[in-house]
C-alpha cells in the first residue's frame, strides 16, 4: 500500500493539471480589455444632470454631512434666472471629492436629495501625488447630454423655483 501511494498522489496532480490546462484562460487583458463589473459595484461618482442640461446638484452638503470620511467638500452659490446652473435658490460652485479619503461606502448616494451624485462604474483611478486624489466638479460632472444646454443657462423667470423636482414615481 505505501508504494503505490506516491503513484496515486502523482496520478492526481496529474489530472489535476491536465484540467487547469484544457480549462479557459480567466486573465483578462487589461487594459485592452476590460472586466465587466457587477451591477452593486461602487466606483468613481459622478454628478448627474438633467435632460436639459440643468446640474442636480443643488449644492446643499448633505452628502458632506453623510460622509463618513469628511471626503467631500461643497461650497454653494446663488442661482439666477439669467445664470443658472441647476434648479432652485443655489448650486454648487465648488464640488470636490478626496478619493484617497473615500472607502467607496455610497452614504453620499443615499444622502442627496436630488439624486445628483452616484457611484458609477469607473476603477480606473491613479494619481502620483496627494493633490491629484481630489476630484473636482470638472472632473466629476457628466457632460451635457444631446439636446441639452451647457450651464449656465438663461431661464424662463419662475420656471425653476423648486430646488427638488417633483418625482414621478416616489419610488424613484
Ligand atoms: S462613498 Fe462614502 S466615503 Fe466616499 S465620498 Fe461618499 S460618503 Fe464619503
Ligand atoms: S450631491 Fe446631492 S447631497 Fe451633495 S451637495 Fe449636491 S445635491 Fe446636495
Amino acid at each position: 500500500m505505501r508504494l503505490i501511494e506516491p503513484f496515486l498522489e502523482f496520478a492526481h496532480g496529474l489530472k489535476t493539471v491536465l484540467f487547469t490546462i484544457l480549462e479557459k484562460p480567466v486573465t483578462v487583458q487589461y487594459p485592452e480589455e476590460k472586466r465587466q463589473v457587477s451591477s452593486r459595484f461602487r466606483g468613481r461618482h459622478e454628478l448627474k444632470r438633467y435632460e436639459n442640461g440643468l446640474e442636480k446638484c443643488i449644492g446643499c452638503a448633505l452628502c458632506a454631512a453623510a460622509c463618513p470620511a469628511d471626503a467631500i467638500f461643497v461650497e454653494a452659490s446663488a442661482n439666477t434666472d439669467e445664470k443658472r446652473y441647476s434648479p432652485g435658490e443655489r448650486y454648487a460652485s465648488t464640488y470636490e471629492i478626496n478619493m484617497l479619503r473615500c472607502i467607496y461606502c455610497g452614504f453620499c448616494e443615499d444622502a442627496c436629495p436630488t439624486e445628483a451624485v452616484i457611484l458609477g462604474d469607473t476603477y480606473e483611478l491613479s494619481y502620483t501625488n496627494r493633490r491629484d486624489s481630489i476630484y473636482t466638479k470638472e472632473m466629476l460632472i457628466d457632460s451635457v447630454p444631446v439636446g441639452g444646454l451647457p450651464t449656465p443657462m438663461a431661464t424662463e423667470k419662475g420656471m425653476y423655483d423648486r430646488s427638488v423636482p417633483e418625482m414621478k414615481d416616489p419610488q424613484d
